[in-house]
């Protein structure tokens, strides 16, 4: 199986599902490997031929269309955050859909961050001669889970005069990736494809404040939709730590009016080959950070969130648990909303974005 070539019968045998099953996009392998060779996406390959065959299951399809919910979690916000805490709705959710019971889910906010973040972007006006044009891509946990931290991103950059437009999107559908959900990947990064190259066109970066996100955009995209527009948006998309140091380098952003205080600890997620956050916050705000250097968090997008998968992202997440409780640091810094989701579960830290920490000390 792990060369990449399948039999029919492969997809009758129920030793191939689970091994389908164990591969949690991490892209570890990826980083390792010396000949470049990416094995999640044969994993990704091999899940989305499994599902053409055998179709996907009702716990796939609803993480797969977790926008949806998403967005619902935010039209009722606050109610939904009320029901969701109930311990009779977490065991219905477990029952109905395979979400375990010892996950809770992040609070909505109310509405959309895109809608609330063009309100505040227009009523700021248009920047004079800016340093760099962006296009930022929120992705879902900003849009539903976390308009403050969309709020900083926008504080931080246009502090440092970059002009922004948030233009149409849809959140990357890496769980549909994941998943074998070909056709809703397709569609909603057709979708994006084409609003972001307009932006590109317009002569806009694309940032991301999520990593798992600016991934999608970056490595994934172009399997899943060709053309020109495609390998526009893929090529000028950049993480936002990653794009706020190299403006740095290049002493084109500005000195924040306050250093961070206090220690923190930072965690990086998988997904984000090569963090910026340690030097940028240490470089322009004097931050002290202990870098964890624990590996995979272990819940890995939405994997981790399943009942059948609850204990292996528990036994993933030993490494990070135990550095964690060796810093003994209460502040902890991530990129990522679902690594912050589980350190927050196996811990009792403060997990923040760095951009908010950042945006702070622009106040
Ligand atoms: S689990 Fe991670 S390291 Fe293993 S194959 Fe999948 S992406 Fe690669
Ligand atoms: S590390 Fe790369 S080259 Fe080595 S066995 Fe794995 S995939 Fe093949």
């Amino acid at each position: 199986w792990a060369t990449g070539q399948l039999a029919d019968e492969d997809f009758e045998s129920p030793q191939f599902r689970q091994f389908l099953d164990l591969c949690i996009n991490c892209k570890a392998c990826l980083q390792q490997c010396p000949s470049g060779v990416d094995i999640s996406r044969l994993m990704v390959a091999a899940r989305a031929e499994y599902v053409k065959r055998r179709g996907l299951r009702r716990t796939e399809r609803m993480l797969s269309g977790n926008r949806r919910l998403s967005m619902l979690g935010g039209v009722f916000s606050p109610l939904s955050d009320i029901v969701m805490r109930q311990p009779i709705s977490r065991i219905l959710l477990e029952k109905v859909a395979g979400i375990d019971r010892r996950r809770a889910m992040p609070a909505f906010n109310r509405g959309s961050f895109l809608k609330v973040g063009r309100k505040h972007l227009a009523h700021g006006g248009p920047m004079e001669k800016p340093v760099d044009k962006v296009a930022y891509f929120v992705d879902a946990y900003v849009n539903y889970n976390d308009h403050e931290l969309g709020f900083a991103v926008l504080k931080i950059l246009r502090h440092n005069n970059i002009e922004v437009v948030l233009p149409d999107q849809l959140p990357a559908p890496l769980p549909a990736i994941v998943y074998g959900d070909v056709e809703r990947a397709r569609k909603d990064l057709s979708y994006n494809v084409k609003h972001l190259a307009e932006a590109v066109r317009d002569g806009c970066k694309i940032v991301c404040s999520e990593p798992s996100a600016a991934l999608c955009l970056k490595q994934e995209l172009r399997h899943f939709v060709a053309g020109e527009d495609a390998r526009l948006v893929s090529e000028n998309v950049y993480e936002l730590c990653n794009y706020l140091l190299d403006l740095l380098k290049r002493k084109k952003l500005t000195a924040p009016f306050g250093l961070i205080e206090g220690r923190f600890a930072y965690h990086r997620p998988c997904h984000l080959e090569a963090s910026a956050t340690p030097q940028l916050l240490r470089e322009l705000c004097d931050a002290e950070i202990v870098d964890l250097n624990a590996g995979c968090c272990g819940l890995a997008g939405t994997f981790g969130m399943q009942k059948k998968n609850y204990d292996l992202s528990s036994g993933i997440s030993k490494g990070l648990k135990a550095a964690l409780e060796e810093a003994a640091i209460e502040n902890v810094l991530t990129e990522c909303a679902a690594c912050k989701m589980q350190i927050e579960h196996i811990s009792n830290c403060v997990v923040t974005h760095p951009a908010k920490v950042l945006a702070r000390c622009y106040s």
